[in-house]
């Protein structure tokens, strides 16, 4: 009988690899070479000149143009994507498949009326000035995130950490860390170790798929001995975008010596990825997920980003998390707004949308799997989109409140009374909200 609901199950989409062999310069890329972590890392396209060589006819010319000014003039992250990720593409229509539209996206697809919201900033987040030590934002009374190092195996062009992320491109000198790595590491242990209020470490980047795996084993294993910390989650993006690394036996070995001491300790160890389309839920991505579960990780949880053009349907976001779910056993977790940086008001959500996609999604998949879409709101944290405190639609002004002190709130009197603001972009509104908006310039 045919579906009467809004969202039909069983998902209508096939879980298989797609062929690489379909892509030109893949063609001769035997199965062991494509398998093959080194070969991914080797093969991975820096710049357009690589792009072109990889995908020759398949990719338009017009499309490469609109990239190549892209990267002169609004790019906030330099190109880096896998050959992996590029298996992903739908060449049939290259400028609306979601893939390329945050990994490698054109000039014509970003606003010219308004390419940047006039509150946005490069750490919107203001992560920097939460560091207790470079690289360690304790923003929340538990948690903390530690950036071990501000590279990936792969750049997004929504990246909420490009201030810090990436390479230098034409348009953002990245910031930098000045204290060696190994010490720098060892400074965010010792604050660890000596802060007994902080029980949970989130270790990201960046993306830990890039840090050599001894280091990463020494990292974790020292958090592990600490008594205070009881949860670690490795953030890595790479899981979906190389999923190679995580197959390798010298990595997976020191995983599972990871999981074993966390399970003695009573520590929930567990990996926390970025997938933001169903298109990039392949059997390789869910071989890689499964072995970490296998070598006894505690859970692979995802937590996406809305992204308009993207994921910004409920289909779109129930397709996603169901092949997460039923193929990957990656729990759907959070979808996040797109953050409030530079040049990102086309992949920008407005509450209101965000409020009408969470309702549209309940219900379908078992609560513990339905994703929460959040706002992080800078100077808060995450709030459930719900949760707005006061929303004024005319300007797209949101307010929100919080119930903690943030790192650098310790004598801020007025920090649990007064109201923090998120911005919808300025085409969603109204022509009054509009023009509000310009004289405040
Ligand atoms: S993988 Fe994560 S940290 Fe790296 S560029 Fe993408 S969003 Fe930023």
């Amino acid at each position: 009988m045919p579906s009467t609901q809004p969202f039909k199950y069983p998902v209508e989409r096939q879980f298989v690899e797609p062929d690489w062999k379909r892509i030109p310069g893949y063609r001769e890329v035997s199965a062991a070479d494509w398998e093959s972590a080194l070969w991914q890392r080797k093969h991975t396209v820096k710049n357009l000149k690589e792009l072109k060589a990889a995908l020759g006819a398949l990719l338009p010319e017009t499309l490469a143009l609109a990239m190549e000014r892209d990267l002169k003039e609004r790019a906030t992250m330099s190109m880096l994507i896998t050959p992996h990720m590029l298996n992903t593409l739908d060449f049939s229509d290259l400028w609306a498949d979601p893939l390329r539209r945050y990994m490698l996206p054109a000039f014509d697809d970003r606003r010219t009326d308004y390419p940047s919201h006039p509150k946005a900033t490069r750490d919107s987040l203001h992560e920097a000035e939460m560091w207790k030590v470079e690289g360690l934002t304790h923003r929340y009374p538990t948690k903390v995130l530690a950036e071990l190092l501000s590279t990936c195996p792969q750049y997004c062009g929504h990246c909420t950490r490009m201030d810090l992320v990436g390479n230098d491109v034409p348009q953002v000198d990245k910031l930098k860390f000045h204290m060696p790595q190994p010490e720098r590491h060892q400074a965010i242990l010792e604050y660890l170790r000596k802060t007994p209020s902080i029980r949970d470490v989130v270790v990201s980047g960046g993306d830990i798929a890039n840090v050599p795996i001894g280091q990463l084993e020494a990292f974790v294993s020292a958090l592990l001995d600490i008594p205070n910390i009881r949860d670690i989650r490795l953030a890595s993006k790479g899981l979906m975008g190389i999923p190679q690394h995580f197959l390798q036996a010298n990595v997976l070995q020191a995983l599972e010596r990871l999981a074993k001491k966390a399970f003695e300790r009573n520590v929930d160890l567990a990996l926390h990825t970025h997938v933001n389309n169903a298109n990039q839920v392949t059997p390789l991505l869910g071989k890689a997920a499964k072995k970490l579960l296998e070598v006894g990780f505690r859970d692979v949880r995802n937590q996406g980003v809305l992204l308009r053009g993207v994921n910004d349907s409920a289909k779109a976001l129930l397709e996603l998390s169901f092949m997460l779910l039923d193929h990957a056993k990656i729990l759907p977790y959070y979808f996040y707004m797109c953050d409030m940086i530079p040049n990102a008001e086309h992949w920008r959500l407005g509450v209101f949308e965000a409020q009408q996609l969470q309702h549209d999604i309940m219900g379908y998949l078992p609560g513990f799997a339905t994703p929460r879409i959040v706002c992080d709101v800078p100077f808060v944290g995450k709030r459930w989109v719900h949760q707005v405190a006061q929303y004024d639609r005319e300007k797209g002004i949101s307010r929100w409140t919080k119930n903690y002190r943030t790192g650098i709130e310790a004598d801020d009197e007025q920090a649990l009374s007064r109201t923090y603001e998120y911005y919808d972009p300025l085409y969603l509104l109204p022509e009054s909200g509009r023009q509000w908006w310009a004289q405040q310039k």
